[in-house]
């Protein structure tokens, strides 16, 4: 080794090069720069690590240790204690510190320095007999563990011993004597597992401590720490060594140890927060033995620590500009500063700091932003799981939409709806559910389901309703008959509690607590700062016009995408859209279509009155139609049912006649009732089960085959059926353009845009559009007035991205549909591959995310980026935006802030998530990167 310099006094090293000082060194050199009571020590370096490793001997380099001997001289100067002396012996703690933090992989020993010698010194200051044994049974453990390599086990084994001959239950019961038992037999464990005795000189004790932190980096445990959280050589290499001078909280009533908070983590209330414990060190917290007392108590128990503990927060959080979380001792009536770090705190916590912190001019209003997470802001917008609950998971299923509810089990919709008007909670379980469930949906706290992915309609539905669902639980099976489930083994009837978190996709039986969001006035305040700084704007995929109005109250900058096929999914609409499906001429279903426009129309009427003037994307229908009716299975079943029930009550029907001509007698006694039950028969099947009614569902049986596909998402959808079937489209673009009409004559402002779904070429936008034109006339001449509005498409098809060119000569808006275009860009069928394959492929990182959540920018997204580059060559200022599901995730949100889209469009409760992470697109464009 050269002369270079390994060690750093905590006074000179450089507090940011984390590189060179780890971490924890970087921090403790800064602090105490800064002036805070840091207990003195000193840091050698990553480089004197790796030059360790490289050497591939034991010992180390007589330079390094000749500048570690000069540290300690110092430490012994500033402390008036010197190392191994008997009276005043000087202990340190050796910690290991990398660059990147990895908690709990490196090795650690504390109070180094004591033998037998300094132990006597020891007992006289802190007067605490019981106290210095324990830390010598440490010292001996954790040094012979770790130093000299004997693991735990020896030493385990021994305590155990130990403890049972003074029948202590817990480490804490055993006393001094017992203590110093364990010490002397520890010693002995030693001996004879090395041959020699533990080592008594400090400084070779000190050398082999550094030593064994310097290996620890190279530990197993370490290694696999860094390859599983991709930490690389550039992002930490090698680990730091900190030598401080240790501290004792417990040597006295004059001593304490604690924890606390700038501000308080939990309300983000500017005031010391945190708890101590007199006379005790920091172990004593973690066993519980004693419970601390409330910081605030410190004040008249030692007045002027207090003092110093507020002028600390001050200088902490001035320094770092963030809450801090740190540790404290007090020795003997001084306050020492061991550690700080950023304070974790809730979401609503985070966001109050961050308005008192720009308030205080401790950080800028970008700062401010930036040090959210948006994800976090989910904990305000979802309801969750009580994180104290104690809880035990039933199964899990598909989190298929988030938040968390509880409630009792029902088995179908009118049970949901009749339980809740009657005020019950409850919680709909289902195989799987259809657009006639739906009143059900808005009856129950939540969904569970044992069939379906994360695009079924379920989840689909309860997602658009912000509420809680878990899908594909395939560990439960129903009997409707008996009104039971088994879930994961367990039986349970209807009306049994059962709570689902639609977050995590775990289900449990019984009522876990769940604690609703707390959506604060501050975060509007935030949010309003977020919106000054983005570039994109945040719209809201919303269907009703309750989701409308959520939407709204979250700031969404306009509708993104109204599905207009959920408005026909209505208890009131259904029937009238099955009619229209099963009309046998074009009167017949004009007639069914006439009866929904002023449907339709009302509907968009109260959507514009709600976004006054804001953009509203109206999507004409696009999912199969057969959709709108029951599975063959369905009436398969139906069918057969009644056709079984008529035979029977036709059987019933010779009843009498048999029984007289079996047994006379009998039949006298019960003539009189058999001819009541019978004519009760009688009119039960003229009224229910006539030839009518069974043709009537054989009609629509033969209808739905004549429907059904092979290949349902890519057959006779979108605007193909537009094509196929116009009197539908016609109604839904005259019930947008009337409705925006009559807005205006209200005195309303309006921004309605005609979205055309499932467009592969020009052709098909020309064909819808020519529509449009025709019954854009009529409304502007029926109401006298000029109508505006916009056409456009969305792209969800690959070819509409090839031809995007050409598309936008008529498409004045475009939003990606990256669930379909996901789907037809990997030829997946997100169905079939979240159930059956992407779990492996996510295990094996054949893939590394389900692309359905999170945007696949290198395939999805090079199209996307093509499709605006074409597009906006033809109609340079074209209007771009997303739609599907991945728009509200904040990864997607940067990626489309790059690509210049001008808007994304997502749930109404992401709404504020999206808000967020279109500023921080925006404040940290410069390092995004195209990879
Ligand atoms: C999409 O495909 O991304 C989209 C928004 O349409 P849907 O999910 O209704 O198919
Ligand atoms: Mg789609």
């Amino acid at each position: 080794m050269t002369t270079k310099k390994f060690v750093y006094a905590f006074e000179e090293g450089d507090g940011k090069n984390k590189k060179l000082l780890g971490g924890k060194g970087a921090n403790l050199c800064d602090m105490t720069q800064i002036g805070l009571p840091v207990p003195p020590g000193f840091v050698i370096t990553t480089e004197a690590c790796l030059a360790y490793l490289a050497q591939k001997k034991k010992g180390l380099d007589a330079e390094l240790m000749g500048q570690i001997k000069g540290a300690m001289a110092d430490l012994e100067q500033k402390t008036g204690k010197r190392f191994g002396d008997p009276k005043n012996p000087l202990l340190v703690s050796v910690r290991s510190g990398a660059a990147i933090s990895m908690p709990g992989m490196m090795d650690t020993i504390l109070n180094l320095g004591l033998n037998k010698e300094t132990l006597p010194g020891l007992i006289e200051q802190t007067q605490n007999e019981r106290f210095v044994y324990d830390a010598y049974r440490r010292v001996i453990q954790l040094f012979s563990s770790v130093g000299l390599g004997l693991g735990d086990e020896p030493f385990d084994d021994v305590f155990d011993d130990v403890k049972k001959k003074y029948k202590a239950a817990q480490d804490v019961d055993l006393d001094a004597k017992g203590l110093r038992e364990i010490c002397d037999r520890f010693m002995q464990v030693v001996q004879q597992k090395t041959g020699t005795p533990f080592p008594q000189d400090p400084y070779v004790q000190l050398e082999m401590a550094v030593e064994a932190v310097f290996r620890s980096w190279m530990g197993k445990r370490a290694v696999d720490y860094r390859r599983e959280f991709g930490i690389t050589t550039e992002m930490a290499s090698g680990t730091a060594v900190n030598i401080c001078t240790m501290v004792f909280g417990n040597m006295g009533n004059d001593c304490a140890t604690g924890v606390a908070f700038t501000r308080n983590p939990a309300t983000g209330e500017n005031r010391l927060y945190g708890e101590y414990m007199i006379n005790a060190q920091g172990e004593d917290v973690v066993a519980g033995i004693r419970t601390p007392k409330p910081i605030r108590e410190l004040r008249p128990e030692m007045p002027e620590v207090y003092q110093e503990l507020e002028k600390l927060r001050h200088t902490l959080e001035k320094r770092y500009r963030e809450v801090q979380d740190f540790e404290f001792t007090i020795e003997k009536s001084k306050l020492y500063c061991l550690q700080t770090r950023n304070g974790k705190m809730n979401a609503a916590a985070f966001i109050k700091t961050s308005i008192d912190m720009v308030n205080e001019g401790l950080i800028t209003e970008d700062q401010a932003i930036l040090r959210i997470k948006p994800d976090m802001l989910a904990q305000l917008l979802y309801p969750r799981l009580d994180p104290e609950a104690k809880v035990e998971i039933l199964t899990t299923g598909l989190p298929a939409s988030p938040g968390a509810a509880w409630g009792k089990i029902v088995f179908d919709a009118d049970r949901a709806e009749s339980k809740s008007k009657l005020g019950e909670k409850v919680i709909l379980v289902r195989e799987e559910t259809k657009p006639d469930d739906i009143h059900g949906f808005f009856a129950a706290q939540g969904i569970l389901t044992s069939r379906g992915g994360k695009t079924s309609h379920a989840a689909v539905v309860a997602r658009s309703m912000g509420k809680p669902c878990v899908s594909g639980c395939e560990n439960m099976t129903i009997s409707y008959a008996t009104r039971e489930a088994v879930i994961a083994g367990v039986p349970l009837r209807e009306g049994d509690v059962l709570t689902i978190d639609g977050t995590t996709g775990n289900v449990f039986q019984g009522r876990v607590p769940t604690i609703e969001p707390e959506f604060v006035e501050d975060l509007l305040v935030l949010l309003e700062w977020a919106d000054e700084i983005s570039e994109l704007d945040v719209m809201a995929n919303a269907d009703t016009p309750e989701a409308v109005k959520k939407a709204k109250k979250y700031g969404a900058m306009g509708i993104g995408l109204c599905r207009t096929e959920r408005m026909f999914n209505q208890p009131d609409r259904l029937p009238i859209v099955q009619e229209m499906i099963l009309a046998e001429s074009t009167d017949e279903r004009q007639a069914s279509i006439n009866r929904l426009l002023p449907i339709q129309r009302e509907d968009f009427k109260e959507i514009f009155r709600i976004m006054n003037g804001y953009p509203v994307t109206i999507r004409l229908l696009d999912p199969p139609i057969h959709e709108f009716l029951p599975s063959a299975d369905e009436l398969i079943q139906e069918i057969t049912h009644l056709r079984e029930l008529r035979k029977t009550i036709e059987g019933m029907a010779t009843l009498p006649d048999t029984l007289r001509m079996l047994d006379p007698q009998l039949h006298e006694r019960y003539s009189a009732n058999l001819e009541a039950i019978t004519l009760g028969l009688e009119e039960l099947k003229n009224k229910h089960l006539a030839e009518t009614l069974i043709e009537a569902k054989e009609v629509v049986l033969r209808k739905v085959r004549a429907l059904a596909e092979t290949n349902p998402m890519l057959g006779h959808r979108g605007v193909r059926l537009g094509i196929t079937y116009p009197e539908i489209y016609s109604m839904q673009i005259r019930a947008i353009l009337e409705a925006a009409a009559e807005h205006i004559k209200s005195g309303g402002r309006i921004s309605p845009e005609i979205m055309v779904p499932q467009v592969c070429t020009l052709e098909e936008l020309k064909w819808v559009h020519r529509y449009v034109s025709q019954i854009h006339k009529e409304v502007e001449k029926k109401f006298r007035i000029d109508v505006p509005f916009h056409f456009g498409t969305m792209i969800e098809v690959v070819r509409a991205c090839m031809r995007a060119g050409r598309i936008a000569e008529l498409a004045e808006f475009m939003s990606f549909g990256t669930n379909d275009l996901t789907q037809a860009t990997f030829s997946f069928s997100r169905e079939d591959a979240e159930n059956k394959f992407l779990p492996l492929y996510k295990e094996h990182e054949i893939l590394q995310h389900n692309p359905f959540e999170v945007l696949d920018i290198k395939g999805v997204g090079r199209l996307m980026m093509i499709t605006m580059e074409w597009a906006r060559k033809t109609r340079p200022d074209m209007k771009v935006g997303i739609c599907g599901e991945q728009g509200g995730h904040p990864d997607a949100i940067r990626f489309c802030h790059y690509i210049k889209m001008s808007y994304v469009s997502c749930s109404p409760p992401r709404v504020p998530i999206a808000r967020l992470a279109a500023a921080h697109a925006k404040l940290t464009e410069a390092e995004f990167s195209l990879v």
